[in-house]
């Protein structure tokens, strides 16, 4: 990895690693290092034991370091979700990584061959013959002779991307495989619809049924003749289930890192909101009514409201740079005090910071960059 540490050196704000991390200036993004290394520990201890790869997705991180500091902890490689993301995770020294939405359109496709270009470890999905063949046949006008890693992508309940299963799955395989410049390896079937599942037993029944789906896929590819090695699902939310499925080869979870109160409502708190949003409270509006920095620009509001780490307090929008915090019993709040905030949705909150400070015991411990912020085409 090449830029290991966020560096703030020419700019006019300039925290230091050692400084207490109550100094920090707000809204800033601050992560418990105890919570977040309790969060790797516990599930690598759950899945590791089984086997299966653990590619983590980091859509949600959009950090090259901390993609090195999960491979560290047992993990093998990553994924993006977006081919820009590809490009800046690789430009760092990462480049062990599968690219898991499809790449369409010209511009993208002109990119992804410059990208495995230098970086002949990339893996890609397909879920169409025009979006294999557009690929295919950029490569074939390359000059590049090693055919590109490739999985079919496929739907297993989502019905966001995929090829479904059955006969449309075989024919696009089959396709894949006359294109002389892609390399079938496995199947992707993500089963986003069910991570947020309320009920460990309702989740487990339901991820059961999608894995069956992609394990009986791969399966039939195989009796067809191709060498299906891959088969790629799961997020935070089944990973633990798809891990006991046979023929499940890797898992992709992403938000068991920092998670959010979504997230917690949905699984529990087996993993613990190691990441929060620092906020100042900046104006006094009533008896128990205070306003603070952090809006809509700090905290997303797609799945609820963010939380006050400190109970008792309500949380409000009140715009784009401003959030209230109300509450009928607790401590007073003053003017210039702060208070951390706990993401409702980790992804998208992440994506409108630039910076991580990682603290221990009170203290700045490192400073990461969100290397992909941004990056979604
Ligand atoms: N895999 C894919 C394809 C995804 O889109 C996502 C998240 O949206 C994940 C894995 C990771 O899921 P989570 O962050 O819920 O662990
Ligand atoms: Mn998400």
């Amino acid at each position: 990895i090449k830029r290991l540490f966020y560096s703030t050196a020419t700019m006019p704000y300039n925290p230091q690693i050692g400084d207490p991390v109550t100094s920090l200036d707000t809204p800033s993004m601050i992560v418990d290092l105890d919570l977040m290394e309790s969060n790797i520990k516990k599930l690598m201890g759950q899945l590791l034991p089984t086997g299966i790869s653990i590619r983590p997705h980091l859509k949600t991180t959009k950090s090259a370091l901390l993609a090195v500091k999960l491979v560290s902890a047992g993990a093998k490689g990553g994924c993006v979700a977006k081919l820009s993301e590809a490009e800046v995770i690789t430009s760092l020294g990462f480049t062990d990584l599968l690219i898991t939405c499809e790449i369409i359109g010209a511009q993208k496709v002109a990119r992804l061959v410059e990208l495995f270009r230098k970086v002949r470890s990339i893996r890609i999905v397909v879920d169409s013959e025009v979006g294999a063949k557009a690929i295919n046949d950029a490569l074939a006008g390359s000059g590049i002779d090693d055919p590109i890693l490739t999985l079919i992508d496929l739907d297993v309940g989502l019905h966001r991307t995929g090829v479904q299963p059955g006969e449309p799955a075989l024919e696009l395989a089959r396709f894949v495989r006359e294109c002389k410049h892609l390399k079938l390896i496995g199947v992707q079937g993500y089963e986003g619809h069910l991570q947020h599942v309320h009920g460990r037993e309702e989740r487990k029944a339901s991820c059961l049924e999608s894995m069956a789906i992609l394990t009986q896929t791969a399966d039939a590819l195989r009796q067809d003749g191709h060498d299906i090695q891959v088969v790629t699902t799961g997020g935070t939310g089944t990973a633990e289930f798809c891990v006991t499925v046979p023929g499940v080869t890797e898992v992709q979870p992403g938000s068991f890192l920092f998670m959010d109160t979504d997230y917690r409502n949905a699984v529990g708190s087996f993993y613990s909101n190691s990441l929060t949003i620092l906020s100042t409270v900046i104006s006094k509006q009533g008896p128990k009514c205070i306003t603070i920095d952090a809006g809509l620009k700090s905290l997303t509001t797609d799945s609820g409201l963010a939380e006050c780490k400190t109970l008792g307090y309500t949380y409000g929008v009140l715009g784009d740079e401003h959030g209230s915090l109300s509450w009928t019993e607790g401590p007073d709040l003053s003017i210039g005090d702060k208070v951390e905030m706990v993401p409702s949705h980790i992804d998208p909150t992440i994506n409108l910071h630039d910076v991580y400070y990682a603290y221990r015991n009170g203290i700045i411990e490192e400073i990461w960059s969100v290397d992909s912020r941004g990056k979604v085409q």
